[in-house]
């Protein structure tokens, strides 16, 4: 008997041919990609919101049902898909009322230059894998750091963020010092000394968690990282990290690295970058700069002279994807020896031969914790190149003044606590409405309003806490928002916050004979 197969059989198992990225290909892709950019500009024209506000358990049930075994239903089928399993609860960055975590709006030349490095599939391990583009990641790089006032030795790579970015900092600060007391490659090759329990990373209280996070990586332990205490302007106390340093030195611990956070992520503090660069000198420790936000300073046309202290880092963590308007990933480390980062490289004969080396082939795996990896610097290069620099330096310069001027507002309303004004684009802050609440029934209140917000998708605001109580932030990174629709967003906060006091008034007690509200 013939094998034959009905139309639908056939059509079940075969509604669109799997087609790869080549000559025929990319006509279907060219279809593929206008029917998916329409079905974005359709998603953010619908949302008159920054986000839906749906659970994960509301959102499960719809993505649970998809069965990934059966046979493909087509791009259109799957795209339209998309619409409530992603595009509709999707939150949108670019939208006035997105304002709580370091998410900047993109540049439209960056997400269009993702598609080319995506369908070229570059990646950056060799330069058999990425002629050309290995250059452009290298000129990115020099023209950052140059930026940042390294000097001519410096180098960088691309990262998957400032996680990663940190990690890898403090991986080369640890290899720095090993280096000099038990020989190059020791703890490469051997672990971690016995002495190694009494390496010390100094770091501001307000430092990002990839700093503790990366000690234990390395294996030198959370509490290798010695907190250091914040100034009236949430900067490290540079007199608190030298007391903090001479103790541990006394206590006979030893001060490999100092961690200067250029922009916290809660208060976009600017730590003083040559002042820890004079301590971590004094001990001979790595200075780490982790400007993962504060970056955006380096291409600000108004403030770019502030960054000059950089040039006294050792590295410097830069994430495009928070200042540069980049898309998600978009990072780098940048050594001010570029021959630092020979901690890194590992030889694999089937890779990056040691003769590919001794020849001077440019492959950046060398310089990676990573292997395989994308052509990030390729959207930043055609930002660059497209809008220029400058351009990218505004629309943060937008954002540093939204702040000021909402700051400014905000300061007028005796109800809003604000910890301090911004030194970039974020905002610590919280609702006291005039009736005493206690503390706990204060910090509660203050998430039960974030809460409120974003499950009605009215607004997105982020939270955090403070020497232990709760506050609410603006993270303001979008230059199109105006400072009357920031003040929009202060007034639902007000006004939610005034609803949500009502059901938490302190219990009504009669002392007396007269009636008080007990303040607790
Ligand atoms: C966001 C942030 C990081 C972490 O960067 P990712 O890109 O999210 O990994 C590190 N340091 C600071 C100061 C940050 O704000």
């Amino acid at each position: 008997m013939a094998l034959s197969f009905s139309p639908d059989i056939a059509s079940d198992y075969a509604i669109e041919a799997a087609t790869l990225v080549n000559r025929r290909g990319c006509k279907q892709l060219l279809e593929q990609s206008h029917a998916a950019i329409d079905t974005v500009a359709m998603a953010i024209d619908r949302a008159r919101r920054p986000c839906s506000g749906a659970s994960p358990s509301e959102l499960r049930p719809a993505v649970d049902r998809v069965c990934l075994d059966g046979p493909g239903i087509g791009f259109s089928e799957a795209l339209a898909e998309l619409g409530p399993l992603y595009l509709d609860p999707a939150i949108y960055f670019h939208h006035p009322r997105y304002v709580a975590h370091l998410n900047c709006p993109v540049l439209t030349s960056a997400a269009a230059a993702e598609m080319v490095a995506a369908t070229i599939n570059t990646s950056m391990d060799t330069w058999d894998q990425s002629a050309g583009a290995t250059l452009i990641e290298q000129k990115v790089i020099a023209w950052t750091a140059q930026r940042a006032h390294l000097p001519a030795s410096a180098d960088g790579i691309f990262t998957s963020g400032g996680t990663q970015s940190n990690l890898m900092a403090l991986l080369l600060a640890r290899e720095h010092y090993s280096a000099r007391h038990f020989g190059p490659g020791s703890v490469a090759m051997n672990g971690l000394p016995p002495e190694a329990a009494r390496w010390r990373i100094f770091a501001s209280e307000m430092s990002h968690f990839s700093s503790v996070k990366a000690a234990s990586l390395l294996g030198l332990g959370q509490k290798a990282v010695v907190p250091v205490a914040v100034d009236s302007a949430w900067r490290m106390d540079i007199d608190a990290l030298e007391t903090a340093m001479d103790s541990a030195r006394a206590a006979g611990e030893i001060p490999i690295a100092v961690v200067a956070t250029y922009g916290t992520t809660d208060f976009g503090s600017l730590d003083d970058v040559a002042g820890a660069a004079r301590l971590a000198r004094r001990h001979q420790a790595w200075l780490h700069v982790d400007a993962a936000y504060g970056c955006g300073l380096l291409v600000s046309p108004t403030r770019g002279h502030e960054t000059r202290a950089l040039a006294q880092a050792d590295s410097i963590t830069v994430d495009y994807h928070k200042a540069f308007f980049q898309p998600v990933a978009c990072s780098a480390l940048l050594v001010a020896r570029g021959a630092d980062l020979g901690h890194v490289t590992h030889h694999a004969d089937y890779l990056n031969p040691v003769e590919a080396a001794e020849a001077g082939t440019p492959d950046q795996v060398n310089k990676s914790l990573q292997t395989t990896r994308r052509f990030d610097a390729l959207k930043l290069w055609m930002s660059l190149r497209s809008v220029g620099a400058e351009a990218i330096g505004r629309l943060f310069d937008a954002g540093c003044a939204l702040a000021r001027t909402t700051y400014q507002r905000m300061l007028a309303e005796p109800r809003l606590d604000l910890l301090h004004a911004p030194e970039l684009g974020t905002i610590v802050f919280r609702f006291r409405p005039s009736l005493g609440l206690a503390p706990a029934v204060l910090d509660e209140l203050n998430e039960a309003i974030r809460s409120d917000l974003a499950t009605r998708g009215e607004a997105m605001l982020a939270a955090t806490r403070v020497r232990g109580r709760r506050y609410l932030k603006f993270t303001l990174l979008n230059a199109e928002t105006t400072p009357d629709q920031m003040d929009e967003i202060v007034t639902l906060v007000l006004c939610t916050g005034e609803r949500l006091a009502a059901d938490r008034v302190p219990t009504l007690a009669v002392v007396g004979g007269r009636e008080t509200r007990d303040a607790g």
